[in-house]
């Protein structure tokens, strides 16, 4: 396994700037901090063979739990010559045909190589054969996401899969980026509207979902012939560095992705204020995206936002209960409740709230919870103290006023940053959970009597992101699905994110939408051109 990983080349504690590796300029580092590291992690020998890859011996701090990794700690200087690459090279990629810049994103998820194959008895052709990039190194890739991120090898494999899906998706969309001919007002004149690629982009991307959240910017970015200024989380730059080791090797041309990471204020202040930046997307907290969106304003750079959500999950008495516990389960507890459309609320009604808590608890118990490489292991760590705190005051909050807990309630006996899956009943209104994003694996059900009280409670938030409803009465799925106040509704279903649908919140979630054919628009100007005296 880790030979696989060390042959890759795909270990990178660098910056990638104009098609370079290198050092930050006044050669500093930043840590990784692997969120855990459990005994039986230590005992596989796993710990070793991961500390001899991707860690330098000085670095690996075993007696605290972390294993840590030193990349290059960037911060301004080095972000402006990122932005100069990108700016430089835009010229070019965006010139390149559509098809041009398909293949090449093609290429990073699909490479042909060729090889002898026995055509007949002992007779040998070369043949073509297509293997994956990003694909293809799942589980490197995946061993990446869960040493730097912990969530189980399994999910974070899956990660892989949903982030290169993002790629192929835009590879194939590049080609149908099409304009219009406008009826013109008067007969002497022609009207056309072009879509043209806005530009440099800065992307700043969360630790949760390393690959992904990077893909569905850079999938359509490149595609739009934008090019783009990386800053993934400090937390999880290693997935990233991985990713566009591999955009090299697909022929990204220089410049066309760069990746800084390390101080994030002072790179996302050089990105803010650069004119050559036309762009910023960004996925992270609420708070920080309000700050970007407000320093984006005196260069008047467009904007995308993917923020914090508060999602309700809604049983309705007419609900199937099997389906109801099996999509709330999905939706709260994917990677251990850390994402932004992960259930924050459970809104159960009157009349099914008792069987329904039983059968949730019961489902809730099965979880297993470990090391993310342990085989089995469904729930991993959280990302860091500071996010058991958060989890640790919310329940304590939540009980003070009067809530129970069915089941967890307290961090597992794991230690570290571990946190039982967790249930909690009779929670309501005035308690934090059911107000802020709790970003853990909690589950806190909250009684209701009719729809109208139902739509009122899950409207009742700044935030706007997903929500999930389950029902038997076709009627009621629709009159819910639009009277709630959100981006996305998963009706009977509790993993609605797909690259061919819009992702995107309203409110106080976010600007913007990922995937699908709308994603496409968030890197294009619209050009209008009269051709008069025709
Ligand atoms: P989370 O709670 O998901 O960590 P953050 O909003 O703190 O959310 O982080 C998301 C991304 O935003 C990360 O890449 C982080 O480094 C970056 N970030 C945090 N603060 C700033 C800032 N002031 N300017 C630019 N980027 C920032």
């Amino acid at each position: 396994v880790s030979e696989k990983l060390r042959s890759s080349g795909l270990l990178r504690t660098q910056g990638l700037i104009g098609g370079k590796w290198i050092d930050s300029y006044d050669k500093t580092t930043i840590k990784v901090i692997h969120p855990y590291l459990p005994l039986d992690f230590k005992a596989t020998g796993l710990l070793l063979l991961a500390s001899s890859y991707i860690l330098s011996p000085q670095v690996n701090n075993p007696a605290t739990g972390e294993i840590v990794a030193d990349v290059a700690c960037m911060g301004v200087k080095e972000t402006n010559d990122a932005i100069a690459s990108s700016y430089e090279a835009f010229q070019s990629w965006s010139r390149r045909t559509a098809g041009e810049r398909s293949k090449v994103l093609r290429r990073w998820i699909i490479r042909p190589v060729w090889q002898w194959r026995n055509v007949f008895h002992g007779s040998q052709m070369p043949m073509k054969l297509k293997f994956d990039l990003l694909v293809a190194h799942k589980e490197e890739l995946g061993q990446l996401i869960t040493l730097e991120q912990g969530k189980p090898l399994k999910e974070a494999i899956g990660e892989v899969a949903y982030g290169a899906s993002f790629i192929e998706y835009y590879a194939e969309e590049a080609k149908r980026v099409y304009g219009d001919i406008i009826p013109p007002n008067s007969s002497d004149r022609r009207l056309l509207v072009l879509k043209q690629p806005i530009g440099v982009v800065g992307a700043i991307t969360p630790w949760n979902f390393p690959l992904a959240m990077i893909t569905r910017k850079v999938g359509p970015a490149l595609a739009s012939g934008c090019t783009v200024v990386v800053k993934p989380s400090e937390l999880t730059p290693l997935t990233a560095l991985a990713a566009a080791e591999l955009a090299l090797q697909a022929g990204v041309p220089p410049g066309a992705l760069n990746v800084v990471m390390g101080n994030a204020p002072e790179i996302g202040d050089a990105l803010l204020a650069s004119p050559q930046v036309r762009k910023i997307t960004f996925t992270g907290s609420t708070a920080v995206g309000k700050k970007l969106m407000a320093a984006a304003a005196p260069t008047v750079k467009k904007v995308s936002l993917e923020l914090g959500g508060n999602a309700p999950s809604i049983i309705f008495d007419d609900a199937d209960l099997d389906v109801a516990v099996k999509g709330t389960l999905a939706a709260k507890f994917r990677n251990s409740g850390q994402t932004c459309v992960c259930a924050n609320r459970v809104l159960v009604q009157d009349g099914i709230y008792d069987k329904f808590a039983e059968a949730f608890s019961e489902a809730v118990q099965k979880l297993e919870v470990g090391d993310g490489f342990k085989e089995g292991a469904t729930q991993g760590p959280l990302i860091n103290d500071a996010a058991i705190q958060k989890v640790e005051s919310f329940v304590q909050d939540a009980v003070s006023k009067g809530a129970k807990v069915l089941l967890g309630g307290k961090k597992h006996s794991l230690g570290m940053t571990f946190y039982e899956p967790t249930v909690i009943r009779d929670v309501t209104s005035n308690m934090i959970m059911s107000k802020e994003e709790i970003f853990g694996p909690v589950a806190p059900l909250i009684r209701f009597k009719t729809e109208e009280d139902a739509i009122r409670i899950a409207n009742d938030t700044i935030a706007g992101l997903a929500a999930y409803i389950f029902t038997n009465s076709v009627q009621r799925s629709w009159r819910v699905s639009e009277a709630l106040e959100y981006g996305l509704v998963g009706v009977n279903e509790g993993i609605i994110s797909t690259e061919v649908a819009p992702f995107g919140g309203v409110k106080q979630s976010g600007l913007g939408r990922e995937g699908s054919k709308y994603g496409m628009d968030e890197y294009h100007e619209i050009k209008y051109i009269c051709m008069g005296d025709m």
